[in-house]
């Protein structure tokens, strides 16, 4: 069985653990140095928490992040070569698993318009539409499955933006799987994390509602049966810098969906700038010329 050790970034406040063997000597997620070892046993994973293990392997991530890096047009034409030596780990995100079923209650107005022609004094015909709200209400029962994210390292949207993961294939957590890998330990506590989640599941009823009726007035969500699980999301995190500037790429350890962000180049911006400006003088002479 491994045995873990864990480290803070000073600079983002990512707590991460790794095989006591590995080296960690920089942060994945801000590209910081300033780490600094946590006393043992503290930062380290619990139990009742689970974990999905990576079904993609570093080589097929490499080939993921080497395809994306040749995509874009603005990116800049030297990249690709100086990534293709990057460095790539491979990490479990913290997040909280919440279940739970809201039900609720609603009460609006549905909104119904008919245009009328009427016969005025004077003979002529004239068309009027008239708008009528008309009560409704109802109540029903959703079950939700959502994970919130715990990570210090990833936003929100980061994480987000490479679902979704399928919780469903969820073991409990053992630290042998977290041999040549690395992960990173919640800094998010449950009930900010508890908040979010019933946040989103507001949003999600308040549209299901608004199909119903263009008048919400009551809109009453209530949450039971909640079970919380931490989990561990795998996630391929390719981290480099270019001039001077950060940046990374994210890929979905289970699907291979990837998510980051690019340098753009100048030169390819101001080019196609140039290029647009150029076509619109163009036309404005053309016009000009036809209409002289
Ligand atoms: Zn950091």
């Amino acid at each position: 069985m491994a045995e873990l050790k864990s480290m803070e970034c000073k600079n983002c406040g990512a707590q991460v653990f790794f095989d006591i063997q590995q080296q960690v000597m920089k942060c994945d997620f801000c590209g910081s140095t300033y780490l600094v070892e946590m006393d043992p046993g503290e930062g380290l994973p619990g139990e009742g928490e689970s974990i999905l293990l990576f079904s993609i392997d570093e080589r097929k991530a490499r080939d993921i992040f080497n395809a994306w890096t040749k995509k874009g047009l603005f990116k800049p034409g030297e990249l690709h070569k100086a990534l293709w030596r990057e460095k790539v780990e491979g990490t479990y995100i913290p997040a909280y698993n919440f279940r739970f079923t809201a039900k609720t209650y609603w009460a609006g107005d549905r909104k119904r318009t008919r245009t009328r022609t009427i016969t005025g004094r004077d003979g002529k015909q004239r068309t009027t539409t008239e708008t009528e709200w008309i009560p409704r209400s109802g109540s029903w029962e959703h079950p939700y499955d959502m994970f919130i994210p715990a990570s210090a390292g990833l936003t929100f949207e980061e994480v987000e933006a490479i679902a979704p993961f399928k919780l469903e294939s969820a073991r409990p957590f053992s630290t042998e799987y977290i041999a040549g890998y690395k992960g990173e330990r919640p800094t998010i506590d449950e009930n900010t994390a508890w908040s979010k989640a019933q946040e989103e599941c507001r949003q999600d009823e308040r549209s299901r509602v608004s199909s119903e009726v263009e008048r919400i007035n009551t809109l009453d969500v209530n949450f039971t049966d909640r079970l919380v699980k931490m989990v561990y999301l795998p996630v391929w995190i390719f981290g480099y810098r270019y001039k001077d500037k950060y940046f990374k790429a994210l890929i979905n350890g289970l699907t291979g969906r990837i998510w980051g962000k690019k340098p753009v180049s100048l030169i390819k911006v101001l080019l196609a700038v140039g290029i647009v400006v150029l076509v619109i003088a163009v036309i404005v002479a053309l016009i000009v010329a036809t209409r002289g």
